[in-house]
This record gives structure tokens, C-alpha cells and sequence, in this order.
């Protein structure tokens, strides 16, 4: 592997740097080649960055650098996540940056026992990366000690407020020392976000990478006109090809997710499903399978889909038109990442071509329609099985051919 130093300049400890160069990094992004300095002088830092720019480790590498040359033994970084997805990603990446250090994470999530979780923060782990809710619950019960407590960041701040989390994260705020640094991360920056920002944060720097609203500029986008009842029917036509390797589908609902997914499992895909009411252990497992290619497709609603981050995902499937376009940039987001190719694939009934020219207008551009010419767009819709969501196979729903079914590796 040839030598790369292009990380040198940041000002990092050689220990980070060598983990850097580990992970197969061979260049900073934008946002860790701005961010990183002046986080070392200790700045507070706005950032707007969308996921995949590589914001995580622009935090988390200065961060450890600030901690490692300390005592470790009190809990002195905060990191607040909108969902346990991100949470855990970001526990993984404190993990592998910080392998040559003394420093440990710990995330702090519901859906799993308050048990280990307490364990830790009583024994002052030295980074805790939390949910709010779950992180209120620890704190009502004294679990954990932010009287040491030098760094907060609030990641992917838009999404908190989408989720209606801001109240938790000002009560937590509330109860920090004053004197501290902060980051904040946002895709967007709304009102709400700014004055949150103003709030909590001294004279901060304020770092914007690629505009806001424009997904990576690999992703080719494609609509796919289509009525309601044949969704399912051209998603399992789509998934036949070749190339359809690593598949996320968007889906409005978790009772839709789980529907979709059971009929692309009729049919003979293997469909893995991820949604607010499944537990962290089948959450995990899902996510695990479709790392490592078992599963084909994954079947997400946003919420539950918001900071994943899995390598290889060659297509994004909209099968419900996200219902703003920050949604679009967020889902679509999830492919093409650090720079690879990927495609996003949107159906759209007539219904939803209001919000689809919200989209267009979002990206700058109009999104190419495509149709399928073997395709039965005039299949009859199936006969529907009262107070259940559509509980049969469409009618033109097809069988997989075997060259489509091929996993990836
Ligand atoms: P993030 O935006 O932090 O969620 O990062 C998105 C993905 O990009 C993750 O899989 C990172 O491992 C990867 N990544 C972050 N920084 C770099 C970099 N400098 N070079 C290559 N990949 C990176």
C-alpha cells in the first residue's frame, strides 16, 4: 500500500493518525480536513454535514486526542444520538479510532437492559454516546457523573427535532457544566437549530460542507411512474436484476414494512426489516445479514433507517415518496458513499407528483422517468382481504429468475 500522509497536516497524535491510515482513509473530507484543527484549539463548532461526509470521525479523532493525554476514570465527552443506529456507529468508530488509546465508549441506548449500560457509567467511562430518552432515564437514577465533563456533541441535530427530541436534549444540556465545548451537527440548519445553537454555544465556528440539500454527486436518481397495487409487483421485477446486489426500501409504515417484506419473501428474496417496533436483538440481527449480504434487501422506515450506515448499499428504493425532500436527501444519502456509485430508484403514483417536483426543485434538477417495457402495468389490483394490508401476492408479481438472485459479496 503506498504511503499516504495527506491526514498529517490536521495536528493529530501519531497514535490517531496510524489508526487513520488503518481504516483505509487515504484522504480527510471536507468536513474532517476544516473541522478537525479547530476542534483541537477547543472551538465550538457548527457543522453542517450531511451523513457520509465523514463527520464522525471529524469529531470523534480530536476528541480522543483531547482525552487521551489525561487520567481516565470520570466520563468527560457527551455525544447525543437521534437513534440507537447512530449510537452504536458512532461507539464503533470511538472503538477502531481510538484501538491505540486508553480512551473507552459506551452507548447508551433503550430497546436493551439498563444493566451493562449502568455498569459503565457508574464506573465513569470516558465517552458516552446516548440516546436522549435513555439517557434521561440514567440520569434520573444518578447512573452517571458529567461533573468531568469537557465535550458535548449533539449529532445530527435536524433529526432530533424531527423526532421531537429537543425538550430531552435541553434538559440534558441543562444539567452539564457550563464550561465545555460544544459541537453540533445538522444535514440542515433550522430555526429551531440555530436558536438551539445560539444557546448552548460560545462564539462557535461555523463549517458548511457541499450544500445542504444536494445528496453525493455519484447517485443516479430514477423514477419509476406506478400505481399503488404494483409496487410490490415491480420492486420484486426490479430485484431480479443483476446488479440489484444491496437493496434498501424505504417504506412509509411499519405495518407496510413488514408487509413488503413478507411478500418479497414469497417470492423468494432474502428480505430482512427494520422498524420501531422490533426489538434490538431483531433489529440488530437484520442489520448484521444485510452487512454481511445474507439478506439482499432491507425493508426500513426512516426513522428506523436514520444513520445507518452499511457499506456497498448499491440501490435506494423509495417505495413510498419520502414526504419532504430533506428525507430524500437523507435516504438516498445512503448510497454512493465515500465516493462510491450508487443508484436511487423512486416510485411515484399520481398522487405523489406534488411531492416529487418538491424533490426535483430540492435537487436542482428534474429525475428522469423510467418504465419498464415487459412490465404489466395494467394488472388488475388484488382482491383485498378485509382490516389487513393487502395480504396477496399482486398478480404480476414474478418469481425471481436465478441470475437475479445472486448475492452480494
Ligand atoms: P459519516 O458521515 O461519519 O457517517 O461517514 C460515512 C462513511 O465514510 C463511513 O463509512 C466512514 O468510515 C467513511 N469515511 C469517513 N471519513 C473517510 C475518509 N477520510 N476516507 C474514506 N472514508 C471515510
Amino acid at each position: 500500500m503506498p504511503e499516504t500522509t495527506a491526514f498529517d497536516p490536521l495536528g493529530l497524535d501519531p497514535v490517531l493518525l496510524k489508526a487513520v491510515y488503518a481504516m483505509g482513509y487515504e484522504a480527510p473530507t471536507p468536513i474532517q480536513r476544516e473541522a478537525i484543527p479547530a476542534i483541537l484549539k477547543g472551538r465550538d463548532v457548527i457543522g453542517t454535514a450531511q451523513t457520509g461526509s465523514g463527520k464522525t470521525a471529524a469529531f470523534v479523532l480530536p476528541i480522543l486526542q483531547r482525552l487521551m493525554k489525561q487520567p481516565t476514570g470520570r466520563t468527560r465527552a457527551l455525544i447525543l444520538s437521534p437513534t440507537r443506529e447512530l449510537a452504536a456507529q458512532t461507539e464503533t468508530a470511538f472503538r477502531s479510532f481510538g484501538k491505540g488509546t486508553r480512551i473507552r465508549g459506551q452507548s447508551v441506548y433503550g430497546g436493551v437492559g439498563m444493566g451493562p449500560q449502568e455498569h459503565a457509567l457508574r464506573g465513569g467511562v470516558d465517552v458516552v454516546i446516548a440516546t436522549p430518552g435513555r439517557l434521561l432515564d440514567h440520569m434520573g437514577r444518578r447512573n452517571v457523573d458529567f461533573r468531568g465533563l469537557q465535550v458535548l456533541v449533539l449529532d445530527e441535530a435536524d433529526r432530533m427535532l424531527d423526532m421531537g427530541f429537543l425538550p430531552d436534549v435541553r434538559r440534558i444540556i441543562a444539567a452539564l457544566p457550563r464550561e465545555r465545548q460544544t459541537l453540533l451537527f445538522s444535514a440542515t440548519m433550522e430555526p429551531e437549530i440555530e436558536a438551539l445553537s445560539r444557546s448552548i454555544m460560545k462564539d462557535a465556528v461555523r463549517i458548511s460542507v457541499s450544500p445542504p440539500h444536494r445528496p453525493p454527486a455519484k447517485i443516479r436518481h430514477e423514477v419509476y411512474p406506478v400505481p399503488q397495487h404494483l409496487k410490490t409487483a415491480l420492486l420484486a421485477e426490479l430485484l431480479g436484476r443483476e446488479d440489484m446486489m444491496s437493496v434498501l426500501v424505504f417504506v412509509r409504515t411499519k405495518r407496510r414494512a413488514d408487509r413488503v417484506a413478507r411478500q418479497l419473501n414469497q417470492a423468494g428474496f432474502d428480505v430482512a426489516r427494520i422498524h420501531g417496533d422490533r426489538s434490538q436483538s431483531q433489529r440488530d440481527s437484520a442489520l448484521a445479514g444485510f452487512r454481511s449480504g445474507q439478506h439482499q434487501v432491507l425493508v426500513a422506515t426512516d426513522v428506523a433507517a436514520r444513520g445507518l450506515d452499511v457499506e456497498g448499499i448499491t440501490h435506494v428504493v423509495n417505495y413510498d415518496v419520502p414526504p419532504v425532500p430533506t428525507d430524500y436527501i437523507h435516504r438516498v444519502g445512503r448510497t454512493a458513499r465515500a465516493e462510491a456509485e450508487g443508484e436511487a430508484i423512486t416510485f411515484v403514483t399520481q398522487e405523489d407528483e406534488g411531492e416529487l417536483r418538491g424533490i426535483e426543485k430540492a435537487l436542482g434538477r428534474t429525475i428522469p422517468r423510467v418504465t419498464l417495457p415487459d412490465f404489466n402495468y395494467n394488472a388488475p389490483p388484488p382482491p383485498r382481504v378485509h382490516g389487513h394490508e393487502g395480504g396477496r401476492r399482486p398478480q404480476a408479481m414474478r418469481r425471481p429468475s436465478d441470475r437475479g438472485r445472486r448475492r452480494f459479496r
